[in-house]
């Protein structure tokens, strides 16, 4: 978090504000700011799946609300395309719905029923689907129901925070503690204004609901306002080349040892930013991947690459120009303390 987002931060901590009243200005301030009808600040991009789920289940039925997550009489499946099922699902899931995979748009027509509640994308899974977002928002209109997108990870580009909301989806989240750099624990939920309503009824201060639980604090509502205007305002081109010079700064550390060879890709959909793939040959170099990122993480200072890859890949879009180099150094001390002489 940037110093104005911290002192946001303290500043909220230090005064009185009516919790639920500030809950909504904040909404409506960052609402304008996006561009959509209503948006609220959530306990993260999960909890915002669950709230606006909740929402297009219950609407503003009290007795609906204190019910969840029994869905027992309720309109409860929520139509998804087979590809776009992802282990954050499970915050969908928590209202107790179930879940009809379609591939095309036929079967997506026939899924269908009196008994459909909602139908969800995962946007990062775009490309895995028969049906792309355009399309699947105007499905959802024609067939009534309401269409939520989950493009948690997909800032930057910062296009991308209203580009939902003027394709048609009706719900729409963003996580506050990626790109946008408010805090951590901090989501968006933007989109039509009766299902705001309806998922801030929800949650705090209603005791007896789902998302009693996702409580909201006064300092992370302000703190991501604040976030979220400072990084509308940034110079995002700026960034990016900040981004490429970092990316080439280890690079070129890495690449003057013998053996050793970089790569430079940038992800199409979600944490659309330069990435660096590492690869050396295993002759020389007698260490492999996994070993490797475990020796980064487990060094002084630790150091963390992106999870789940077969080979060492790093970004650097959220270090500080000195962790940038720091991070080349120590990349290339473990790979030439394992050089066979
Ligand atoms: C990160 C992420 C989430 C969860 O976001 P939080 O803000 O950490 O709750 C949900 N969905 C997708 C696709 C994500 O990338």
């Amino acid at each position: 978090m940037s110093p104005e987002v911290t002192e946001a931060w303290q500043q909220a901590a230090q005064n009185f504000y009516r919790l639920d009243e500030f809950h909504d200005a904040v909404g409506e301030r960052i609402a304008s700011l996006v561009g959509a009808q209503a948006a609220m600040v959530s306990a993260g991009a999960a909890s915002a799946l669950t709230l606006g789920t909740a929402a297009c289940i219950t609407g503003n039925c009290e007795e609906r609300i204190h019910r969840l997550p029994d869905t027992s009489g309720m309109p409860n499946q929520v139509i998804i395309q087979k590809s776009h099922r992802f282990n954050y699902d499970h915050a969908v899931r928590n209202c107790g719905t179930t879940f009809i995979e379609v591939e095309t748009v036929e079967q997506l027509g026939a899924a269908v029923n009196p008994h459909s509640a909602m139908m969800l994308f995962f946007n990062a899974a775009d490309p895995l689907g028969q049906i792309h977002a355009a399309d699947f928002s105007r499905l959802g209109r024609e067939h009534g129901l309401p269409t939520f997108i989950d493009c948690a990870g997909d800032v930057p580009p910062v296009e991308n925070l209203s580009r939902f909301l003027k394709l048609g989806f009706d719900l729409v989240t963003v996580s506050g503690g990626k790109a946008i750099q408010g805090p951590q624990s901090t989501g968006l939920l933007m989109g039509r204004r009766d299902l705001i309503e309806a998922a801030r009824l929800n949650t705090l201060p209603n005791s007896d609901t789902i998302g009693r639980g996702m409580k909201v604090n006064k300092e992370e509502m302000l703190a991501l306002l604040v976030a979220l205007e400072s990084y509308l305002e940034r110079d995002h081109e700026r960034d990016w080349q900040l981004w490429e010079k970092g990316i080439q700064t280890i690079a070129e550390k890495l690449q003057a040892i013998s053996g050793v060879e970089t790569e430079t890709y940038i992800p199409e959909i979600d944490n659309h930013t330069p990435h660096l793939r590492i690869r050396w040959n295993q002759e020389q170099i007698r260490i492999g991947p996994q070993e490797a990122i475990a020796e980064l993480s487990e060094g002084e200072p630790s150091i963390e690459v992106v999870p789940e890859k077969e080979d060492l890949e790093v970004t650097v879009w959220m270090l500080r120009e000195h962790e940038v180099q720091l991070v080349a150094d120590r990349i290339a001390e473990v790979l030439e303390s394992n050089r066979l002489t």
